[in-house]
């Protein structure tokens, strides 16, 4: 990584955006462009055509063709697999190209950004790999056994935000394909490189025309089309839970489409004064955790629920790790915290900081906008210092509502009874991380917080996360589990066949 001169790349690189149409490459039409700024330095670093329904309607018309006349699903399962296997191969083959797109695009540490690219490859693998082993079959006798046959739903959209571009495109497209569906899939309007590059890829692999479609544009005509429409039969959508609320609406209106939804989060860190021995471990894990990709990750713990007897020894090790996290131009390969996404997004997040002041937090680390110096002369890059809150009190804004940014609560709980009411204390149920070694509380609390993951930090620091088992949200943070078996069967429809004979 460190020979590469990304400066220099980033100065050449090609940011042409085309949707995939049954196909074929086709700048996307309409007249009504939006600007496109680099979050690392405030530039405009290119116009995006607004999308229009019209693309859409073509779409989905070509992804219902392929369905219809079964060019993909009535492809044997080996021949789907050995296609995705080579779409991840020719991603991590790209792998430069793909990092630089979503640093640029997005503002995130090229160093972390090609971390992400061989995340999404492997998950494109490992999806394939696994589509064989979703089967349940129930044999009484001679002369009856009943399975259940898994089909393609049909024509999936997926729209997808902006935080992890690649590796939640990679997450629709692996399981939408392997499963025999046609997919038409809208990148956010303020990440659409990556995806237009996939879409190159997508043909060389030789995935047939129609099968993945890919169409760019905002919210409010892409978005709200493939919401609306009939021939939807599963929409996936990955977002705020407010757009998932409206995606409810539209899907009731039309269709009854099914839902996948993966929304916000409010995720805890509980860290009760049973917890690992090793603070400075502990402390490395609570702030890499909640300041990875600038905090713009739905499963982060912006809220750290410590136990009052442990806090006045953890605290100091919070702050000693926050202060390793410096903002800097996401193009030097040694940077670990890059830019907010856009200048709107950095405003509403220093707004909800301001607000924790005036409703009584303490400010013990971080709060302002910074000046990053990336050797342009028009550096106007979108940037927050790693901000901690402490004495926060659970009602307040900071503490209950999603940010989206470098912005941590601390909370103090006496009682394990405390802790969870005070993990539960919001609309959220995405994640959750709790540092204990007792292992009754550990299977206590799985039980009693809501939330569709729990990750308990009892000896050492989770090396990964496993996306094996896969996982869904409860309550506000949506429902439908994406990654894993369990996601094959969210892409599939399940038909219960009882056989006498
Ligand atoms: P967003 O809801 O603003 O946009 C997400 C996508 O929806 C974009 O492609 C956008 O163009 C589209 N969209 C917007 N309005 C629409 C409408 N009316 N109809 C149809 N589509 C519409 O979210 P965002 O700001 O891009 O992403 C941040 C949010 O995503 C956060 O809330 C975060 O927690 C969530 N997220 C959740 C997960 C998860 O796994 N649960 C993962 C990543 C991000």
């Amino acid at each position: 990584m460190t020979t590469i001169n990304w400066h220099q790349c980033a100065k050449n690189i090609d940011l042409s955006i085309y949707d995939l149409i049954d196909g074929k490459q086709v700048k996307p039409n309409s007249d009504e462009t939006i600007r496109k700024y680099a979050p690392r330095d405030g530039s405009l670093l290119y116009q995006l055509p607004v999308g229009a329904p019209a693309e859409v309607e073509r779409a989905v018309a070509c992804a219902k063709q392929a369905h219809k006349d079964k060019r993909w699903q009535g492809l044997p399962l080996h021949q789907r697999q050995a296609m995705l296997r080579k779409l991840a191969d020719l991603i991590d083959t790209h792998q430069n190209t793909f990092a630089l797109y979503e640093c640029l695009d997005a503002g995130k540490p090229i160093s972390r950004a090609a971390r992400e690219v061989t995340i999404a490859s492997n998950m494109l693998r490992e999806t394939a790999e696994s589509a064989d082993k979703l089967f349940s079959a129930y044999i009484a006798d001679e002369a009856y056994c009943a399975y259940h046959l898994r089909k393609p739903v049909g024509v999936v959209g997926a729209i997808i935000p902006w935080n992890y571009p690649l590796v939640i495109a990679a997450l629709k497209i692996g399981p939408a394909l392997i499963m025999g569906n046609s997919l038409v899939l809208k990148p956010s309007e303020y990440t659409s490189l990556s995806a237009a590059y996939l879409a190159t890829l997508a043909l060389e692999a030789g995935i047939p025309p129609g099968v993945l479609n890919i169409v760019h544009g905002i919210g409010q005509t892409v978005g709200a089309a493939l919401a609306h429409h009939r021939d939807i039969d599963l929409l996936s959508f990955t977002g705020s839970s407010a757009t998932g609320k409206q995606i409810q609406i539209a899907a009731g209106q039309s269709n009854m489409k099914r839902l996948l939804l993966e929304c916000g989060g409010k995720s805890p860190y509980l860290v009760f004064d049973d917890c690992p021995k090793d603070l400075d471990m502990l402390a490395a894990d609570i702030v890499g955790t909640m300041f990875q990709n600038q905090s713009q990750n739905c499963m982060a713990n912006s809220r750290l629920l410590v136990q009052d007897s442990i806090k006045e020894a953890l605290v100091p090790k919070v702050l000693e790790q926050t202060a390793k996290f410096i903002p800097q131009d996401p193009l030097d390969p040694n940077t670990n915290f890059g830019a907010m996404i856009h200048e709107t997004h950095m405003n509403n997040v220093l707004s909800y900081i301001d607000s924790g002041t005036k409703e009584g937090a303490t400010l013990i680390a971080g709060g302002k906008r910074v000046h990053v110096d990336t050797g342009n002369t028009d550096s106007g890059g979108f940037y927050i210092e790693p901000t901690l809150f402490d004495n926060v009190n659970p009602q307040q804004k900071i503490a209950q509502e999603e940010i989206f940014g470098p912005v941590l609560s601390i909370l103090t709980f006496k009682t394990e009874q405390e802790a969870i009411e005070l993990a539960n204390n919001t609309i959220y149920g995405l994640a959750a991380y709790v540092a204990t070694e007792n292992m009754g509380r550990a299977r206590r609390l799985s039980q009693d917080i809501n939330a569709g993951s729990v990750m308990f930090i009892s000896t050492s620091t989770p090396a990964a996360c496993s996306q094996q088992l896969g996982k869904e949200g409860h309550r506000e943070s949506g429902f439908g589990a994406e990654g894993g078996l369990l996601g094959l069967a969210s892409y599939s429809l399940n038909t219960c066949v009882q056989q006498w004979t």
